[in-house]
């Protein structure tokens, strides 16, 4: 049997994704095959905070939230323009948590992980030191600490993009229809985007499917699963921008529950998420009334400003895949990952993954690649731990130095627009910004800052292909452009497709 692939990765989020970019990174021979978008499902829909999770502390889950803090402080280094500190404001009510179980959360919270860059937590007025002009004035006192946040699907592009660096191959819009295990490795059989099928062998297979992960073996390989997953739904909605200042908040509920209210996209408030039991298909997931009413009366609780389901401007829902650790309440079970290695009887490998947060995908992919080692001699060791993902080598001028760059070298763009490219790609940005010297060099303007430039680089190095992975994936311009603006630019994308085609022919 000829093998062509060391690995193939079924599953392109956040996990598949940097297990790719690890292997590929190592010398491996990588296939990623993800069967919609890059970042279509979960690892687009998190509230986009890489974070220890100070609310795991009340599961006692120190060794998550230990780790994760020491990736937090990784991933600032790694992608600066992806990831950024971001300032938390608990408000604090006598009828919540009390003040002794608040001061030792936090106190572990700033330990933890090691030595950190981000300032520790301290305790705050809110009518006197600038973090309550929001709040009720009920409410006086609170805490402020530090956490990361981070662009969940340009992160999984990131690293995509990395290990294709790095020879790997990657093909969206293919589906892993099958996978027959053999003694020396695995025959897969694809669908691609046109309808055909492509048969690819491979010596180890990576269950990297997320949602679908415990059904993947049983009903692709007809193997038996190597575990149980709980779904557990997880909505937020967007409004008006609710707050001034560059903090978030994090709001306590009655039910013990805490839900994020997050600047967003500079005019809007970002709130979640829910902890809801789901049936369902993993991409059938929705929001539904009782979250968005829970979401509402979570801000209403404590913010001066009401919020109603009318004033919700967007809305998105994602399922994590929990390991199924047979807790009941489903805000309690472990969002640590389980991996599991499967080479029975010395047949060919299968890793599933089960679990996992964006925060902790980079540990993941190198635990996942030091237990795959012996099966594939002659691997490089990990690397990834100092490496900066593409785009992410800003130097010690990090961002403000890149904006600053961008906007001497395309000073004819808007500071929003500088911004938002700079965050985006990094030192990327200039693949596309190139020596243009008007808005018109940059070709058709679609309107909120995205021109032909950027899009032809989206289709041409990040795997985009329809206006949704562009408006809602690469970026959150879906939130600025008028209807007949997203119009223009799907007909810009068909245009561009039919000379695809023939140019195929
Ligand atoms: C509401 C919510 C909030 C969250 N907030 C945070 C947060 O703030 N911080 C944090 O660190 N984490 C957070 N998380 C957790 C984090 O988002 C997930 O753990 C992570 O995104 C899971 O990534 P994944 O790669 O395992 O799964 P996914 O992103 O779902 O990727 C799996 C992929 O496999 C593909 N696939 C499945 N079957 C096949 C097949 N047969 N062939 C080809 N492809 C296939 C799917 O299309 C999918 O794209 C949150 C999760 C949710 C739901």
């Amino acid at each position: 049997m000829e093998i062509e692939y060391d690995l193939l990765i079924v599953g392109g989020g956040i996990n598949g994704a940097a297990i790719a970019r690890d292997a590929a990174g190592r010398g491996a021979r990588v296939m990623l095959v993800e069967q919609d978008d890059l970042a279509a499902h979960t690892s687009s829909a998190s509230t986009k905070l890489i974070h220890g999770g100070l609310r795991y502390l009340e599961q006692y889950e120190f060794r998550l939230v230990a780790k994760a803090l020491a990736e937090r402080e990784r991933l600032m280094r790694a992608a600066p323009h992806l990831i950024r500190p971001l300032e938390f404001v608990l408000p604090h009510d006598r009828g919540m948590r009390p003040v002794w179980m608040m001061r030792i959360g936090l106190f572990l919270y700033d330990h933890l992980g090691g030595r950190s860059s981000l300032p520790r937590s301290r305790a705050i007025r809110l009518d006197t030191d600038g973090y309550g002009s929001a709040i009720q004035s009920k409410y006086t006192q609170g805490y402020r600490y530090a956490d990361c946040w981070g662009d969940d699907s340009r992160l999984v592009v990131a690293n995509v993009q990395d290990a294709a660096e790095h020879g790997a191959t990657v093909m969206t819009r293919t589906r892993c229809l099958s996978a027959q295990r053999h003694r020396e490795g695995w025959t897969l059989s694809l669908q691609c985007a046109d309808g055909t099928t492509k048969s690819v062998t491979a010596r180890i297979l990576v269950n990297a499917t997320g949602s679908w992960a415990a059904d993947f073996l049983p009903q692709r390989a007809g193997i038996p699963g190597a575990g149980t997953l709980r779904l557990i739904k997880g909505s937020h909605i967007v409004t008006r921008k609710l707050f001034d200042g560059e903090h978030a908040y994090i709001l306590q509920n009655p039910d013990k529950r805490i839900v994020f209210a997050i600047p967003y996209e500079d005019e809007f408030t970002l709130i979640g998420t829910t902890d809801v039991e789901w049936q369902g298909a993993p991409d059938a997931v929705a929001i539904d009334a009782t979250e968005t009413d829970y979401l509402c009366e979570s801000v209403n609780r404590w913010f001066t400003t009401q919020i109603a389901p009318r004033d919700v401007l967007w809305s998105f829902a994602g399922v994590r895949p929990l390991y199924d650790d047979a807790t009941t309440n489903a805000s309690e079970i472990s969002r640590d990952y389980v991996l599991s290695l499967d080479h029975a009887d010395g047949a060919a490998p299968v890793m599933s993954i089960f679990g996992g947060k964006i925060t902790t995908h980079r540990a993941l992919a190198e635990e996942v690649m030091d237990k795959l080692a012996r099966h594939l001699p002659g691997l490089q060791s990990a690397w990834t731990g100092k490496a900066p993902l593409p785009g992410g080598d800003l130097g010690e001028r990090g961002l403000a130095g890149l904006v600053a760059d961008v906007q001497r070298v395309a000073g004819f763009l808007d500071e929003q627009t500088v911004r938002r490219l700079a965050q985006s790609y990094g030192s990327r940005v200039f693949a596309f910004l190139g020596t243009a010297k008007t808005m018109g060099d940059l070709g058709q303007s679609f309107g909120a800052g995205l021109t032909q430039a950027e899009v032809d680089y989206l289709l041409g190095n990040e795997w985009a292909q329809t206006a949704d992975d562009i408006l809602w994936r690469r970026s959150k311009l879906g939130l600025h452009m008028r209807a007949e603006e997203v119009e223009a630019l799907k007909a810009y994308l068909a245009d561009h497709a039919r000379v695809e085609a023939k140019a195929a022919e």
